[in-house]
């Protein structure tokens, strides 16, 4: 059964986002409202300008609405950049409003000016035995601290990159900007675990 996986359609890579999905075996669908929010089974947030993306989000309702379904029935919610940022419990410096479901602290733009954006390869055990995972990061936030319900799945020069904590999945990382699809594929596998199909 092809599983419905919402790409919030707000800012940042929606398209590849969508081609990743595509590419595992999921029904991409763009999500601007409540409406969109009620036919999918899992969500994407792209990266983006948190401060902007949680103001249009309130604005739907989107924010309580996640929120209530996380709470209410385990909904899957990856959030990757600026939706790792929405995602955190904190945030350090200016913190937008947010879904605060993650029990993280976020340090939004950590790596500063000189090394705003950088591509490494990640080693992500989760991900099986392949090779190294392409990441590029785009003024990153790094989680600076996590609380014990969190798995991190990545480390980058000893600072997690990539955790999990129940239906909830982030990277301070983009994984859209590559053809590796493994990430978007874990994702989906989460959301199929969770429903049980
Ligand atoms: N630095 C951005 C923020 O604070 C996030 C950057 C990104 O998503 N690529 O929202």
């Amino acid at each position: 059964m092809a599983v419905n996986i919402g790409v919030l359609a707000i800012q940042g890579d929606v398209r590849e986002h969508k081609n990743h999905l595509a590419q595992v075996g999921a029904n991409p669908v763009e999500v601007r409202t409540l409406e969109d929010l009620s036919q999918v089974q899992g969500l994407i947030i792209p990266g983006g300008e948190s401060t902007t993306i949680a103001m249009l989000m309130a604005e739907e309702g989107l924010i309580d609405q996640i929120q209530r379904r996380v709470w209410d029935e385990q909904f899957p919610v990856y959030g990757t950049c600026a939706g790792l940022i929405l995602l955190s419990k904190d945030v350090i410096g200016s913190s937008p409003a947010r879904l605060g479901l993650m029990d993280i602290v976020a340090n939004r733009n950590a790596y500063g000016r000189q090394l705003a954006s950088f591509e490494t390869s990640l080693r992500i055990p989760a991900l099986g035995d392949g090779p190294d995972f392409p990441a590029v990061f785009i003024r990153a936030p790094q989680i600076v601290r996590y609380g014990p319900e969190v798995i991190p799945l990545a480390t980058f020069e000893g600072q997690v990159v990539m955790a999990e904590q129940g239906s909830l999945l982030t990277s301070a990382f983009h994984p859209e900007m590559s053809g590796d699809v493994r990430i978007h594929g874990y994702f989906v596998d989460k959301v199929r675990k969770i429903l049980q199909v």
